[in-house]
């Protein structure tokens, strides 16, 4: 039992605040005091991840030249090298295979450029 400071009413335990006129108790004031600091942080910490993740996306984003060049030079180098060894008379398996790994090589080139950017960033904080 507590009793409110407010309107002197008794209150079960389990309540955080007065049935009566919703005043808090002691302990249920710092436990609501507790939690608003808890939501509050949880928010700024959510806060601080978005904007992480967008200067991610855009420092990524500048690189998107450069990210299409490498898989496009991919292509055309294994283009070539299919030729050459004469994997195959049949060119358009040369060229599907060469245009698959150029995607693969593409995302890991992706990847690649995002770990590092995501590295520089928190060695910047
Ligand atoms: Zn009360």
């Amino acid at each position: 039992m507590w009793i409110c400071k407010k309107c002197n009413t008794e209150n079960e335990d389990s309540f955080d605040s007065c049935w009566k006129c919703q005043a808090f108790s002691e302990q249920g004031s710092v436990r609501s005091f507790k939690y608003q600091k808890k939501v509050e942080k949880q928010d700024k910490e959510q806060k601080e991840k978005k904007e992480f993740e967008k200067k991610v996306g855009d420092k990524l984003e500048n690189k998107r030249f450069q990210i299409w060049i490498v898989a496009a030079i991919s292509f055309v180098l294994l283009v070539f090298l299919g030729v050459f060894l004469d994997l195959t008379t049949d060119n358009r398996i040369i060229v599907g295979g060469a245009f698959c790994s150029a995607g693969v090589i593409r995302q890991l080139h992706k990847n690649y450029l995002e770990r590092k950017i995501i590295e520089e960033l928190e060695k910047e904080k």
